[in-house]
């Protein structure tokens, strides 16, 4: 045993436990036992929780933030600031900004995330000497924040969709576009996985891959995960419709893309046909519900998907907020909205959503027991938000500020609420700076 923790409140797999002690060797849990005495182990605040798995990341979107709700703040206002940010990127400034952001995960007890990565070259889409170089600054920044890192490669080829088909790129998506997906295939596999970095694939969109592409990049990595944007926007399933005859989930059903393998992320107009189509694929569905709610998406139907099976995770996406307290609540909460009744999701449900580590490659990740990957995080009950809670329903009530202590594979990543990099809203605030810089 290399190290030992002690907790006064432990969720573990069958339910809150009082007095658990951690023994940790190799990065994984040796021992996980409750009512145990705390002799020679470092004692935790508060309530320990599973690391969370953070399973819908565009790492850039943070220098969004606070930035895009002026000159009315529309969708479409967003996506003209989004790229805007995108066209000033380079590796070195996007490795200094995603180091930043991936350190603030940590904070907020992020131990793992899945990014779905489509910034791949540079201005006018030519490619960097080494054409993986910004997967490359996203490995690195990974590693140094001290999180695994899912790097969802995603296939980019199309400026949009309408009725009559798919439309050219514009200047700046040029950017995402391997140009066609033999070429996004080879580069692809040019990656490489690491003690930290799991590969996987992505389809950004029914609207930027068309379907005679579909083939090719589901036999690129097939039983990795495959993740791609579905029916986030009602525009999309009427062009999809107009073009193909049929909603998004059935074009991508019917090509053989849906499998166990492949998350759906947002699924937010999807009809009953549609999630029949998911059950019967085994797919899963990604919420990102404070991305929902600040784009005006709509809110996806959740307990139909936990009702018909289908399992559910949890993305910040943009990171308008990166706080999973506040997305799992959101799932919670949007749904209380929309049935008028309470109870939708229980606290044992609000935390699985939060720990879906298979979906992004980390199978061995999400629980605390013996022999998974020692990923721990102790919430605070003595702050001003989680003084006088039940440990049991923490979820309802604290947020990443009450994080204290994030342990991922046996490393000490945050401690007394201070990330190892040191002072994060500094990194955040020069890597923005410089981002928005003309390049
Ligand atoms: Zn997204």
């Amino acid at each position: 045993v290399a190290e030992s923790w002690f907790a006064e409140h432990a969720l573990l797999p069958d339910g809150v436990a009082r007095g658990v002690r951690f023994d940790i060797a190799d990065g994984r849990f040796v021992n996980v036992t409750p009512g145990a005495a705390a002799d020679g182990a470092t004692r935790l605040p508060g309530v320990v929780l599973p690391g969370f798995a953070n399973c819908h990341s565009h790492a850039f979107h943070r220098a969004l933030r606070g930035r895009t709700e002026a000159d009315g703040g529309t969708f479409w206002s967003w996506r003209t600031r989004m790229y805007s940010l995108a066209s000033g990127l380079d590796p070195d400034r996007y490795l200094a900004l995603a180091r930043a952001v991936y350190a603030e995960m940590a904070l907020a007890g992020i131990s793992a995330v899945g990014e779905f990565h489509y910034l791949h070259h540079g201005p006018d889409g030519r490619p960097y000497d080494d054409p993986n170089a910004m997967a490359e600054a996203l490995r690195q920044a990974a590693a140094e924040a001290g999180i695994r890192l899912t790097l969802l490669d995603t296939c980019y080829l199309a400026g949009g969709l309408d009725g009559d088909g798919h439309l050219p790129l514009d200047d700046v998506q040029r950017r995402f576009s391997d140009g066609d997906a033999e070429a996004w295939a080879t580069r692809v596999a040019a990656l490489h996985e690491d003690a930290n970095t799991r590969v996987g694939t992505a389809i950004h969109s029914v609207r930027a891959v068309p379907r005679d592409a579909f083939e090719t990049v589901r036999h690129v990595a097939p039983g990795r995960p495959l993740h791609l944007h579905l029916s986030e926007q009602l525009a999309e399933n009427d062009a999809c419709r107009e073009h193909y005859g049929v909603t998004p989930t059935v074009l991508l059903d019917d090509a053989g893309v849906l499998t166990p393998a492949t998350t759906a992320v947002h699924a937010t107009h999807v009809n009953s046909a549609d999630v029949q189509r998911l059950v019967a694929s085994h797919a899963t569905v990604c919420l990102c519900p404070t991305t929902e709610r600040d784009l005006a998406d709509g809110i996806g139907p959740a307990r139909e998907f936990a009702d018909a099976g289908v399992p559910l995770s949890i993305g910040s996406d943009q990171h308008a907020v990166i706080d999973m307290f506040e997305e799992a609540r959101g799932m919670e909460m949007h749904e209380r909205l929309v049935s008028r009744r309470r109870g939708r999701f229980d606290p044992d449900g609000l935390l699985d959503v939060l720990t879906r580590h298979d979906r992004i490659g980390w199978p061995d990740a999400g629980h605390l027991a013996v022999g998974r990957r020692a990923d721990l995080v102790a919430v605070r009950l003595d702050s001003v938000r989680t003084a006088g809670c039940d440990p049991a329903q923490i979820l309802f009530a604290a947020g990443a500020a009450d994080v204290d202590t994030v342990i991922v594979d046996g490393c000490s990543v945050v401690q007394d609420g201070r990330h190892v990099l040191g002072d994060v809203g500094a990194l955040l605030a020069k890597a923005i700076e410089d981002a928005w810089q003309p390049s």
